[in-house]
């Protein structure tokens, strides 16, 4: 056993100052990963056999890619570095696929497939989500590597390729391969960072179910002059359905949908908590969401409903007609004590107490469920004190994310804890054009998770 702590931070500052960061980045951003894309899967399989699977080998892990429980899905990667099976073995999740590159829609001298760099700003499709922050800690296990000659606990990686159309077959394929899997702990990264400033932990995700409200009247528009005041109008009517849900200033009026899972223990975490106001963020509206929470609680500690989408008649080209038709895209972010199974049918009761039955709720089930991992619990403090003495500063600890994550396949199928460091920020533009991450954080990420890796090796065999 040979290196320093020191030695492995000062290794990846190294890989980031000479450009090889960049240089797998833009090899992993060209390949076009885009799995809301039909067509997308010669990508996928490339970019976990061609691109993730040789870097992998060559840092010794045994790489096997196979194929999604749900064949028209993209394929999974699991790569092991069993160094001793009486030391502890720690998982690290992310997602090789992206969203649709949009590539109209990028500024001017960008595009998604490939890197432009501009000041702190690394431009590209998955720099931030998730091929970038991936790329950081399997950059940071391979310092450590060189350093030491040895992990010094067992290294478990899984790499999936349909996160971006709701992880379908990860739950099946991770209770399929629950042996493979195996961890004392899981320990990912995606999703920002509170404040690009300071190093973020979080324990868990809101999650997530997307619906939609429909109302169908009859057959075709009707003309207005002819008919208005005698047809129903059904956007008039699913407008004031969406008014039932929430007040004026979305404050949920569903009662199941309202938590009571909002603990002192929470609010303390959530009271150090201020949300990024950085160049590059909007500015949060203070007179939205419920009233007696603090920004922090509304978001990381409390459910919220959004209209993704409205439509009645065609907005592009309205003619004088009654619609017959209107729909409206929606979705609720929820955290722990939100029963999933529940969200619907409460829905339903709401919609039909009011006098809305003919409104229809349809919804997919892709339902990603709620996860929190208590501050207190010992991997999330031994992270927390490892980012510290890297960072020089006590990183954000947050108990859950307000995004949403397939966090509750590792804690509830798998059965580990989880403690996610990001290596983005909120102003990151993901799922959306120019998509970049800071360089600047992703060097400091790079030193942090070398760090964390350093010192998992020390406790690896005390578990
Ligand atoms: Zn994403």
């Amino acid at each position: 056993m040979a290196g320093t702590r020191e030695g492995a931070i000062v290794r990846a500052e190294q890989y980031f100052d000479e450009g090889s960061f960049l240089a797998d980045l833009r090899r992993r951003v060209a390949i076009p990963t885009a799995s809301q894309e039909s067509g997308s899967m010669p990508a996928l399989t490339a970019y976990l056999s061609d691109e993730m699977s040789v870097s992998l080998t060559k840092l010794g892990y045994e790489c096997r890619v196979l194929p999604n429980p749900r064949r028209e899905y993209g394929p999974f990667l699991i790569a092991r570095r069993i160094e001793d099976s009486a030391r502890s073995t720690v998982l690290t999740y992310g997602h090789g696929d992206v969203i649709r590159g949009q590539e109209s829609q990028w500024r001017e001298g960008l595009s998604p497939w490939s890197i432009a760099v501009e000041g702190d700003r690394i431009y590209g499709r998955g720099v931030a989500d998730n091929k970038g922050q991936h790329s950081i800690n399997i950059a940071a296990l391979a310092c450590v590597l060189e350093e030491r000659g040895s992990l010094g606990f067992n290294s478990t990686i899984l790499i999936e390729t349909s996160e971006e159309t709701g992880s379908p077959g990860l739950s099946d394929f991770c209770a399929a391969h629950k042996a493979a899997l195996k961890a004392d702990v899981l320990i990912g990264s995606d999703g920002p960072r509170l404040d690009p400033r300071c190093p973020t932990i979080f324990g868990g995700t809101r999650g997530v179910l997307n619906f939609s409200l429909k109302l169908s009247l009859r057959e075709g528009g009707h003309h207005s002059g002819n008919w208005g005041g005698l047809l129903a109008n059904p956007g008039i009517v699913l407008t004031h359905a969406l008014a039932t849900i929430t007040d004026k200033r979305g404050q949920i009026k569903v009662p199941e949908w309202r938590p009571k899972t909002l603990t002192a223990s929470v609010r303390a975490a959530l009271a150090k908590v201020q949300i990024d106001a950085s160049a590059g963020t909007p500015k949060v509206d203070t007179a939205w969401g419920e009233e007696s929470l603090t920004p922090a609680e509304r978001v990381f500690g409390w459910n919220s409903f959004e209209i993704l989408a409205f439509k009645t008649g065609n907005p592009d080209e309205p003619v004088n007609a009654i619609p017959a038709n209107a729909a409206a895209h929606c979705q609720l972010r929820f955290v722990v004590g939100t029963d999933p199974h529940d969200i619907i049918p409460a829905l339903r009761r709401h919609l039909d107490k009011h006098g809305f039955r003919q409104i229809e709720i349809e919804t997919d089930e892709m339902v990603m469920n709620a996860t929190r991992l208590d501050p207190e619990n010992p991997w999330a403090k031994f992270v927390a004190a490892s980012i510290e003495r890297t960072a020089g500063q006590a990183p954000h600890k947050l108990p859950n994310l307000g995004c949403s994550l397939p966090n509750d396949v590792f804690t509830d199928i798998l059965g580990m804890p989880t403690v996610w460091v990001p290596h983005s920020y909120a102003g990151c533009s993901q799922h959306a054009p120019n998509e970049h991450l800071l360089a600047s954080v992703a060097r400091d990420g790079l030193r942090l998770m070398s760090g964390l890796f350093w010192d998992l090796g020390d406790k690896g065999g005390a578990r």
